[in-house]
This record gives C-alpha cells, sequence and structure tokens, in this order.
C-alpha cells in the first residue's frame, strides 16, 4: 500500500450521513439479517449431480490447461491468477509461469522482481507477492510442498476458503466446497427457496457449502466442484442464463419460481428486492481495517450497482482504491435491502485507516461485529 496526494481528511469510513441524511448510529439501529436458502433433500441433490455430471462430461472447459492437474502448486498457480483475471487471459501467463517457476522451490529461490516480472500485464500484483511469500514460508520451514488440510491452507499468505477448496479439491480430490461466484450463483438458484431466518450469525455461505458436500456425495468432489464452475461460466450466467436449454431446470428453484427474466435473474432467483444499500468491510486476509469511523462501509446505490457504490464512494470520499468481492449475505439497513460485501486496499491513501487490534474489534458496536461474523472476519 503506498500514499498517494493524501486524503482530505475523512477516514476510509463515514459516509452514509455525507451522502444523506441522517447519522450512522441511526443507520445501524436496525440491521436484520436475512437469508433465502435452506438445505435440501438428498433425493434432489442426487439427481441435480448426476445431470450436472453429465453435462460437464459432454460441454466442461476440458481445454483448461490447469485442469485435472494434480500438483496442489499448479491449481495454486492457476487459482491465483484466475482471481479477478479472464480465464483467456490468464492461460498463456499461467503456462509462462510454471516453465520459469516450476516447482514451490524455485519460486522461492527467485528474487522478486523476477517473479514481478513474469506476473507483468496479469495486474493485481498482490497476488504474485503473496504467491512468492507463502513459497518464502515454506522454504523457511523446510517445506518443499503445500500443506494438505484446509485449516493449513488458509493460515498461509494469499489463501482464503475459496482458494483452500479449490487446491485441496482439484489437486487432491478432497471433499472441499469451493464457493466462487459462479458456483455461489448456480447453487443459489437451483436450491434458493423463500425462508427466511433473521438470525444475525447465518452467512449464506454455510449453506452453499453444505449443498455442496452433499453433491459430493459418492461423486469426485474435483469433477463435482468443476462441473459447477464451467455450468455457471457457460449456462447458469449471471446476466443471460440459458434456462431454455438448461438440463437442471426441472429442479432449479429459480426457474419454477416464474421462469428467469434475464434482466432480473437475481431477484427473482433469491426472492430478495435489489438492495438499496451497499455496506463493505475493508481486509487484508481476516484482518480488518478500521479508522475513528468505525470498521463498515457503507454507500447509497443510486444509479449503479453495489460493488461499484462502494468503489466510487472509497475513491470520492477518501482517495482509495478498492475491490469489492460479491455480496457474501444481505440484510436490511434503516429499512432498506442491503447487500453485505468484503473489500480489499488496492492503493491509496492509508493515513486514516489502520489494522484493528483486538481491543479496536472489542470496541466495535455490535451490530458491526455481527456484520463482520457475517462476512467470517471475527
Ligand atoms: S434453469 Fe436457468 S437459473 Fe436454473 S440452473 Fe438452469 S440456467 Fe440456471
Amino acid at each position: 500500500m503506498c500514499n498517494v496526494q493524501g486524503g482530505r481528511g475523512a477516514g476510509l469510513y463515514a459516509p452514509s450521513s455525507r451522502r444523506k441524511p441522517g447519522s450512522r448510529t441511526n443507520l445501524m439501529s436496525d440491521l436484520n439479517l436475512d437469508s433465502g436458502f435452506r438445505r435440501n433433500d438428498d433425493k434432489k441433490t442426487t439427481i441435480v449431480a448426476r445431470k450436472l455430471l453429465a453435462w460437464f462430461r459432454k460441454h466442461g472447459r476440458t481445454h483448461l490447461p490447469w485442469r485435472g492437474e494434480t500438483d496442489p502448486y499448479r491449481v495454486l498457480v492457476s487459482e491465483l491468477m484466475l482471481q479477478q483475471t479472464q480465464v483467456e487471459r490468464v492461460i498463456p501467463y499461467y503456462r509462462r509461469w510454471l516453465k520459469r517457476f516450476p516447482t514451490m522451490t524455485r519460486l522461492a529461490r527467485a528474487s522478486e522482481t523476477d517473479v514481478l516480472k513474469a506476473w507483468q500485464g496479469l495486474g493485481y500484483y498482490r497476488r504474485a507477492r503473496s504467491l512468492k511469500k507463502l513459497a518464502d514460508k515454506l522454504a523457511a520451514c523446510g517445506q518443499k510442498a503445500l500443506p494438505t488440510t484446509r485449516a493449513e491452507l488458509e493460515a498461509l499468505p494469499g489463501i482464503g476458503a475459496y482458494t483452500a477448496g479449490a487446491v485441496l479439491s482439484f489437486a487432491l480430490d478432497q471433499p472441499e466446497p469451493a464457493i466462487d461466484t459462479n458456483v455461489r450463483r448456480v447453487i443459489g438458484r437451483v436450491f434458493s427457496c423463500s425462508v427466511t431466518r433473521p438470525r444475525v450469525t447465518f452467512s449464506v455461505d454455510d449453506d452453499l457449502q453444505s449443498i455442496a458436500r452433499v453433491l459430493f456425495n459418492k461423486n469426485s468432489p474435483r469433477e463435482i466442484n468443476s462441473a459447477l464452475m464451467d455450468f455457471g461460466a457457460l449456462v447458469c450466467t449471471s446476466r443471460a442464463p440459458k434456462c431454455d436449454a438448461c438440463p437442471l431446470k426441472t429442479s432449479c428453484v429459480a426457474f419454477k419460481n416464474g421462469g428467469i427474466d434475464t434482466t432480473t435473474v437475481t431477484l427473482r432467483a433469491f426472492s430478495r428486492p435489489r438492495p438499496e444499500i451497499a455496506i463493505g468491510v475493508l481486509r487484508e486476509g481476516k484482518k480488518v481495517y478500521v479508522s475513528k469511523h468505525g470498521a463498515l462501509l457503507i454507500a447509497l446505490i443510486d444509479g449503479s450497482d453495489a460493488r461499484t457504490s462502494l468503489k466510487a464512494l472509497a475513491r470520492e470520499y477518501h482517495s482509495v482504491e478498492i475491490a469489492v468481492r460479491p455480496a457474501m449475505a444481505h440484510t436490511t439497513f434503516n429499512g432498506k435491502p442491503a447487500s453485505l460485501h468484503r473489500c480489499s486496499l488496492l492503493y491509496g491513501n492509508t493515513k486514516a485507516i489502520r489494522i484493528a487490534t483486538q481491543r479496536d474489534l472489542r470496541r466495535l458496536p455490535k451490530r458491526s461485529k455481527d456484520v463482520l461474523e457475517i462476512l467470517k472476519l471475527l
């Protein structure tokens, strides 16, 4: 993180009150969390898994060079490169990288300059730095390979829940869910329902993971996870899902709920209103940033989408560029529908913020802690 032309005296998280009358305290007063998911029965998941695998074996993206790869390091490289980058763009970089750094040990021996040079053009260099840091850390412990448990992987720099699941399932065929945007969308649409559970600790991803684990039943986790991702990328797409030709449509709750209107598919799929407020938490791995205003970044969504609104807010009011993850859960905020997002700092003025200490976290209002807990940051 570097500093640029100084901020405007504003902390990172002020905001909703600056864009609309009303204090932050008042806005925080009615946070209720809701969800549109429930666990489904085994019979349905068995049928969905069978149809999904049949589709995948015929139409899956088998040309991807990391498909079928069983070396955890190579899978990790592909997953980090694929973050926020188009698949086809990653392919040549992936091949070049593995020629240059075929093993974790070779990567550890390389200089950071060489590593960044090999990454040049892919952007978001933080991924390359994390990979190098990770290789150095393992080398310092005398380890030549990545660990093979989720807990150990998630303790390494740059590896979160999704990446750990991807490495373990793709490389080692372990029954670990890897919930990315595509998987979240497919499972969400196929299994979503209108049940509301207002408890604040609810996390949408918990239910998605439970469903993914049932889909693994007697199937290869590697194949199921690959199939879910390809299906989300090629059939059950965000804006133009091919419902008419979809092999899952007889099982799909979103489709049954009146069909899919491509302009409002997400809303119909989850039976929830379009968010009017976006709530973000800026974090680095599991660590959370705070400012004198607290730990939440709150943006009104006016004429844009939630992620763009949060980015614009951070840029306009705080002189920082941030990356915003897709919504992990939904809530109401001051009576308005709101989406909850994890955010990462890319660059900009960081004088007004700092990584929260345990004391900072203890002093946060309960409702902020609820949000952090849902985003798995507490
Ligand atoms: S029917 Fe439509 S929304 Fe449902 S899984 Fe198929 S493509 Fe996705």
